[in-house]
């Protein structure tokens, strides 16, 4: 048979992931010959040879790609027939102002692994990394994904290192990263300000003392830095937890392996599967009562979740060989409200005289991440937190985003940068409330700019006048900007995620966000499509005295519910609340709203979650975000069908909710019921309210969205009620229902607008 010639272009995630290794593989299994070539917009495959192994081969390309390879389209073209002697791998051309993508960072491979006990160059060696795994985004300067493009570029190969990277048939081919003791980064262990080893035998012995001493130490890792302490140990926990100012935030815990975890939390398939996934997240997981000794109940207290990942470094694993806890403490080397730090400098200045050691290596951390967080909602896994292992994957929206830079919310911030269809997220950034946060903020979007070749048109921004993340949108660069209500840009993020692009019911839940009549809403039933949305119907505004500080004392929110529904008298009830909170206090309260000093109105439905919490005793002053509405979540126990009355009309009224509620508490029904009941009656008001809506327009598609539906019980039964009669539901998945999934909502409006306006 004659020989045929073919060009095949290969586009999506297929760079810095062992894609042409794999290639070369395969081309030389059907003995094609020919090249393949990165550019920074795709990587092209030229080859010649027998017409059924070329296909052979072009079907091999989709189905056995690499465990990272993301391939979202492959074109082929039959060419003049050229001959050539060998397959090869030719060098990587920066071709045009488009861009591949780049790999997220990538748990380390069991091959690595198994490495690490061979002796030689990388017994042992903590910074081990091939083809199919290590650092990728993190290290990553810019495009092509070269070595001298990342922050590798400062260590040079020894030649052992260099022949692998050379050797086509090489697990470490093309590795960027590629190292070994002899020539690769390493650690260093400070203490008190010196720097005491740089051997990683007498650094590990060294951690995992003080680890089991009930220390406290700071360790450099992928994207940024960890604070790490036994788990078992309330004490240590406890002094992490002040040193960290006051937070009360959850830590996440690393356990040693899946085994140790099944003892401490109950986990099903999928949150397994999520759990040993090579983009190791931190999962959302229930509680288990454990047999053996208990995990230290100050680490996530009143709370029947845990954050839990695996290890995913070598560094990682290497630690656990010492340690002889099974568990420990792996929370976000930072102060509140800072971002995760990455810089030596930073570390030793911030950290030392803080924490017992400090341990810190030589390979610098370009692109900050975090661990993500995910929890499986209805058998799937969703982000609640996106950052390391899932940046910066793009989202295809389906929409032209070319030249869009969406500049997200103020809490929990991300931003979004569109090219084409595809829609950049970048990572979790958080709070724009410090200085620091705000400058991780601007140089991450100029990162993302130069990096992805974007050229800003479009600027889209959050209605709220005094977001930070707005204002800098307001004045960038000149730039005409459109500006996008909060919950309008929450539904438009699930649809642009899910492809939507019609009329739907949406419905978003949250705390807070800026309507467009000043108050505040976070209850929104609404029919919309990206363009334009129209309220339809959303919780009774309640005074919130105090205004946004309210949301941290749970209590002012309580007392104004209570003050609408029974007056003065509540004051007479025996409520635990009542003794919890001050009575001048209280009177001073009850004096704002009285007058109505600072007492803005609000619809969030997550102050009603806040108001049940507060009254049941379970939190009057919260020490993180959602604490109260999180607390509350974890009473419920799904055996109780019951729910309190509601009134449903062009708004929703929970006067006979309260007061269920606190007749229910007056009678000494227990809290778990309690609790139970409230979820079923939001269920059953998203549910009436949405198909009142269905009734008069005749829509059957409805998208829920906002931070209220990382509720598991919530948003499972209020999915599994509206499928039962028949709705079409859509819910997120790769991007966050909270507020760090708000840009893409902006994004994907000012997408449809220019759409419509130059139409
Ligand atoms: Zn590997
Ligand atoms: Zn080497």
């Amino acid at each position: 048979m004659s020989e045929k010639s073919l060009r095949i272009i290969v586009t999506g995630l297929v760079q810095g992931v062992g894609f042409r290794p794999f290639v070369y593989r395969i081309a030389s299994k059907f003995s094609l010959k020919g090249w393949v070539q990165n550019t920074n917009e795709n990587v092209i495959i030229q080859v010649t040879g027998n017409p059924v192994r070329i296909n052979s081969f072009v079907i091999s390309l989709k189905t056995e790609a690499p465990p990272a390879a993301v391939i979202r389209d492959i074109s082929t073209e039959e060419t003049d027939n050229v001959q050539y002697d060998s397959f090869i791998i030719k060098e990587s051309n920066d071709i045009s102002e488009e861009i591949t993508e780049i790999s997220p960072d990538i748990a380390v491979c069991s091959d690595c692994l198994a490495d690490m006990d061979i002796s030689g160059s990388r017994l042992d060696y903590a910074f081990v990394n091939c083809t199919n795994c290590g650092p990728r985004f993190t290290i990553i300067e810019d495009l092509p994904y070269d070595r001298e493009k990342t922050t590798m570029s400062h260590f040079a190969m020894c030649r052992e290192c260099r022949r692998e990277y050379e050797n086509v048939t090489d697990r470490r081919f093309h590795a960027q990263p590629v190292a070994c003791s002899n020539c690769g980064p390493h650690y260093e262990m400070h203490a008190a300000g010196k720097m005491i080893s740089d051997k990683t035998e007498d650094i590990l012995t060294g951690v995992a003392a003080c680890i089991e001493k009930g220390g406290i130490v700071l360790i450099k890792g992928l994207g940024g830095m960890h604070l790490a302490c036994d788990a078992f140990s309330e004490e240590a926990a406890d002094r992490l937890r002040s040193l960290k100012n006051r937070d009360g935030k959850p830590f996440a815990i690393m356990f040693r392996d899946l085994e140790t975890i099944r003892q401490y939390a109950e986990t099903d398939k999928q949150e397994e599967v999520s759990l040993l996934s090579w983009r190791r997240p931190i999962v959302l997981l229930k509680k288990k009562k454990s047999s053996g000794p208990q995990i230290a109940g100050n680490i996530s207290s009143g709370l029947n979740l845990s954050g839990v990942m695996l290890p995913y470094l070598p560094f990682h694993y290497l630690l656990f060989r010492k340690l002889k806890t099974p568990a420990i403490v792996m929370t976000s080397g930072n102060f509140s409200n800072e971002p995760i730090i990455m810089d030596n400098e930073d570390a030793l200045s911030q950290f030392t005289g803080c924490v017992d050691l400090i341990v810190l290596h030589n390979r610098e951390i370009f692109n900050r991440t975090d661990d993500s967080v995910v929890r499986i909602l209805s058998g799937k896994e969703r982000i609640f937190r996106r950052s390391r292992g899932y940046v910066p994957a793009p989202i295809d929206t389906a929409l032209n985003n070319d030249g869009i830079l969406a500049f997200g919310a103020e809490l929990t911030n991300t931003f979004c940068a569109g090219k084409k269809q595809n829609a950049y997220l970048s990572q979790h950034i958080g709070d724009l409330q410090s200085v620091e946060t705000t400058r991780f903020y601007e140089e991450t979007m100029s990162r993302f700019i130069k990096m992805f070749r974007i050229k800003p048109s479009l600027v889209a921004v959050d209605m709220h006048p005094m977001y930070i993340s707005t204002r800098k949108g307001l004045t960038y660069k000149g730039l005409p900007v459109i500006e996008v209500q909060h919950h309008h840009a929450h539904i438009a993020s699930c649809m642009a995620e899910n492809k939507l692009d019609e009329k739907v019911i949406g419905v978003a839940f949250d705390g807070t966000g800026y309507g467009t009549e000043g108050n505040t809403w976070g209850s929104e039933f609404m029919i919309c499509d990206l363009n334009d949305f129209e309220r339809i119907s959303h919780f009774d505004y309640i005074a919130l005295p105090g205004g946004d500080s309210a949301s941290e004392e749970p209590w002012r929110i309580a007392i104004s519910y209570l003050n609408k529904v029974y007056g003065k008298s509540f004051l007479e009830l025996n409520l635990p609340l009542l003794k919890e909170v001050k009575s001048e206090k209280i009177r001073l309260l009850l004096h704002m709203i009285d007058r109505n000093i600072n007492c803005p109105l609000t619809s969030g439905a997550g102050r009603l979650f806040d108001c049940v919490a507060s009254l049941l005793g379970l939190v009057q002053t919260a020490t993180f975000q959602a604490e109260g509405p999180m607390k509350l979540e974890s009473l419920v126990d799904g055996i109780s069908e019951e729910n309190y009355q509601f009134d449903t009309g062009e708004s929703i009224c929970f006067d006979k909710t309260i007061k269920g509620i606190v007749d229910d508490m007056l009678n000494g029904i227990g809290k778990v019921t309690i609790a139970t009941k409230f979820h079923n009656t939001i269920i059953l008001t998203i549910f009436d309210t949405v198909n009142a809506i269905r009734l008069k327009s005749g829509i059957n598609k409805v998208v829920l969205s906002g931070g209220v539906f990382q509720n598991k019980y919530l948003s499972e039964r209020t999915v599994d009620l509206l499928i039962k009669n028949n709705f079409e539901v859509f819910t997120h998945s790769t991007v966050p229902a909270n507020d760090g999934g708000i840009a893409l909502g902006q994004l994907a409006v000012a997408s449809k607008r220019r759409e419509l306006l130059c139409v």
